[in-house]
């Protein structure tokens, strides 16, 4: 090639190469100064249909357009993952630690917030003492609160043991209905179900609840669609499955399932979708029992949580206990 390229050159010689020089020359400023064409399709909201705008829009431009496709475009979010968590203890505040290690953007939580019984007199203790700096609006008793909210809980059983769950709703302030909800952040759209046979909406995959869920999956375009709630469809912890909560959620567009209730950390693997049980987040620890079809990992030796890191193309998640040590590494997608 360097060879072809230099005989090339040398056949070029006198004015001609002057005048090809200049040439060059001018056609890298004119590449340096040119107008970038920006993707100009409109969409159509009512069905869903991208159509061409017209005309393009085109604006100027200094860098030369070679270098900015280079330039990566990726949005990232780091964020964790702890479940059955709120009582209050030593391994709660040790599960803290380890995740505010991880300077995460947010926690999402699988459930049981505020033990036992989900009562007000409780939940500043159990929740605030320890997460605090993630919560908005922060009107607790133990320091200050984040400039926005960065902690998106769900509902557990003992969160509802109190009519109405309301200590929870009155203590938290989430998107919706508060008692299940989406958001998006980075690449993650992020739903939080309340898998709860109290949840008025019903807890099925036929409930108004699901359909809502459906619904919403068929209109995300987040790369990575995860789905967070309490009671598990499968695990092979003291408690089981619990049939109610096995939705289709591959076949709805999910790529990642998270629960609590046991508490063990689980994943498992099942009609093609990625499940895990996340409940060592401080509360006390379970038993295995019966292992279940596509369980590929299971631990229950010590209190840890889930840290995950998603960029457009892979999402990684880890589960590290107290010790810091890595107990189940896994990605979904690749480099
Ligand atoms: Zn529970």
């Amino acid at each position: 090639m360097t060879q072809k390229l230099s005989s090339a050159l040398s056949r070029v010689r006198g004015p001609l190469a002057g005048r090809l020089l200049v040439g060059l020359l001018i056609a890298l400023a004119i590449g340096a100064y040119s107008v970038v064409t920006t993707p100009a399709f409109i969409l159509d909201p009512s069905n869903g249909a991208l159509s061409r705008q017209s005309p393009a829009v085109t604006q100027p431009n200094f860098l030369p357009i070679i270098f900015r496709s280079f330039k990566p475009t990726q949005e990232t979010v780091r964020f964790a993952v702890i479940g059955d968590y709120g009582s209050g203890s030593q391994a709660e505040a040790d599960v803290a630690t380890l995740v505010k290690s991880w300077e995460p953007e947010l926690i999402i939580t699988t459930g049981d917030n505020n033990y036992p019984d989900g009562e007000s007199s409780t939940i500043d203790e159990n929740i605030g003492q320890f997460y605090h700096e993630f919560i908005f609006p922060y009107l607790g008793g133990y320091g200050e609160g984040a400039d926005v909210n960065r902690f998106f809980p769900s509902l557990g059983n003992h969160d509802w043991h109190t009519a109405g769950a309301q200590p929870y709703l009155d203590y938290f302030t989430l998107p919706g209905n508060e008692r299940y909800y989406e958001f998006t952040w980075g690449p993650v759209h992020f739903f939080a179900l309340d898998s709860d046979p109290d949840e008025p909406d019903g807890n099925d995959s036929s409930s108004a609840q699901a359909q809502w869920l459906q619904s919403q999956l068929a209109g995300s375009t987040a790369a990575w669609d995860v789905i967070y709630f309490h009671h598990s469809p499968y695990s092979s912890g003291a408690h089981g499955n619990k049939i109610w909560m096995q939705w289709p959620f591959k076949e709805w567009g999910a790529e990642l399932v998270l629960s609590g209730h046991d508490h063990t950390y689980e994943r498992i693997f099942r009609d093609g979708q990625v499940y895990v049980v996340n409940g060592l987040g401080g509360s006390s620890r379970y038993p295995f029992k019966t292992i279940v079809e596509g369980s590929q990992v299971r631990y229950n030796d010590d209190y840890g949580a889930m840290l995950v890191e998603a960029s457009e193309l892979q999402l990684s998640f880890q589960f590290i206990n107290r010790a810091n040590e890595v107990i189940d590494s896994y990605s979904l997608g690749g480099p």
